[in-house]
């Protein structure tokens, strides 16, 4: 039997959503680079991905959660590719956070040949991704976003339908790129609180009572200590790595560019993530910044 879902990138988010697409009565079948994580699936219930070309021509949906824009046009386009592989009716749902431009063009190479495609990056990080509570920001057509919904759900908590193919890049860009500025922000004004003698968890509870309150201080504050369960009181290990960020920032600046708006603080925040990541963090999580903000 041709299992329902291929899925394509079982990584740090795509596999635990996989897994929630797997618990929700769906088969699946898993294809990723790293054999070790198709092993995972497979032995969590999945089918064994192997002819990636057999699995796409039988599926009803294709889900994609890979690194950036280039994998995903890899996986898309070419006489090999997804697009030139799956029939009429088949759903193809990209997860991946990549240009807004890319996405649009898949979404509408796809629509040329009759078949759906909706970009629908995602926020929550792998805990979201594990506990099946991310939010899906979805670019494509009504029916796509309508076709998407049982998959969805099984994977995310609140669905939005941004607009046109593109749009949920769009949103994700934006998104971050305050998430980012924010981090930065969050890790100054703790910084200059602990140069003062201030217990930073002294200095978090009444900010987050007033007006500096904000996510990052309340999710995934960035000083060590002051949330046990947060990556800066773990070695800044998991969480949401700085090169991810940097990713996600150099796809602000590069469409702040393409449509003339300027983003000055999205441009400084890409700038000292790209220093902080050649000084060798890239693969901490982004809170990390709080460190080489306190350098001598
Ligand atoms: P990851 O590097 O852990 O996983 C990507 C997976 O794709 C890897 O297992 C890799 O082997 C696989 N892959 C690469 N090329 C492939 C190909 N051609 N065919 C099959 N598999 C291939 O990355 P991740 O953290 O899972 O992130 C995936 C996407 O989700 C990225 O675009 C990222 O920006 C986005 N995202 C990540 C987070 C996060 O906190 N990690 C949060 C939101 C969104």
């Amino acid at each position: 039997m041709t299992p329902e879902v291929v899925f394509i990138g079982l990584g740090n988010m795509g596999m635990p959503m996989a897994l929630n697409l797997l618990r929700g009565g769906f088969s699946v079948i898993g294809f990723d680079l790293a054999q070790a994580n198709v092993d995972s699936l497979v032995a969590a219930g999945g089918a064994k991905g192997i002819d990636l070309a057999q699995a796409v021509k039988g599926a009803k949906v294709v889900v994609s959660m890979l690194p950036a824009s280039q994998h995903v046009q890899s996986v898309y386009l070419g006489d090999q590719g997804v697009l030139a592989l799956v029939q009429k009716g088949t759903l193809l749902i990209d997860s991946s956070t990549i240009a807004p431009q890319v996405a649009k063009e898949l979404g509408v190479a796809a629509a040329a040949k009759g078949i759906e495609m909706i970009d629908a990056p995602v926020s929550g990080g792998p805990f979201g991704a594990k506990a099946g509570t991310l939010t899906f920001m979805v670019g494509g057509t009504e029916q796509g976003f309508a076709a998407a919904q049982p998959y969805l759900q099984k994977m995310g908590k609140a669905l939005y339908h941004a607009g046109a193919h593109g749009s949920g890049q769009t949103v994700k860009v934006c998104n971050n790129m305050l998430l980012g500025i924010t981090m930065i922000g969050t890790a100054e004004a703790l910084r200059l609180g602990v140069a003062n003698g201030l217990d930073p968890a002294v200095l978090s509870e009444i900010m987050s009572k007033s007006s500096g309150n904000n996510w990052v201080l309340n999710s995934c504050n960035p000083c060590p200590g002051v949330m046990p369960e947060s990556a800066a009181s773990n070695g800044y290990a998991g969480g949401f790595g700085v090169d991810l960020m940097l990713k996600d920032l150099g796809l602000a600046v590069e469409n702040s560019l393409a449509t003339k708006c300027s983003v000055p603080l999205g441009g400084l925040a890409r700038n000292l993530y790209d220093m902080h990541s050649k000084l060798g963090h890239g693969k901490l999580d982004y809170g990390s910044i709080y460190e080489t903000l306190g350098k001598k």
